[in-house]
């Protein structure tokens, strides 16, 4: 007999870590940030690795906290262009 915690009953929620402040919630109550394969970065789902912001709205600060720590390059497991960041920005309205 093996107790596996309140996760083997699977009503437990998936939580998702803002790259930002590091809160964790819902899938719902976050924005997802992915790279597509041409280095790309976006908001909404889409293939490869992802990374999480809180939002909706997209919080801008904790969009630049998580490029001041490098935190969503290291989320996406890839360098992020400044013009990709600027893009970020400017989809923020930063
Ligand atoms: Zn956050």
């Amino acid at each position: 007999m093996t107790r596996r915690g309140t996760t083997a009953s699977g009503r437990a929620k998936r939580l998702r870590t803002c790259v930002g402040c590091r809160r964790r919630a819902e899938p719902t109550g976050l924005i997802r940030l992915h790279r597509g394969g041409d280095g790309t970065v976006g908001f909404g789902a889409g293939p490869g690795r992802g990374a999480w912001l809180c939002g909706p709205p997209a919080t801008g600060a904790c969009l630049e906290t998580a490029i001041r720590r490098r935190a969503l390059e290291r989320a996406l497991r890839h360098p992020i262009p400044t013009t990709e960041i600027e893009a970020l920005r400017a989809r923020l309205g930063q």
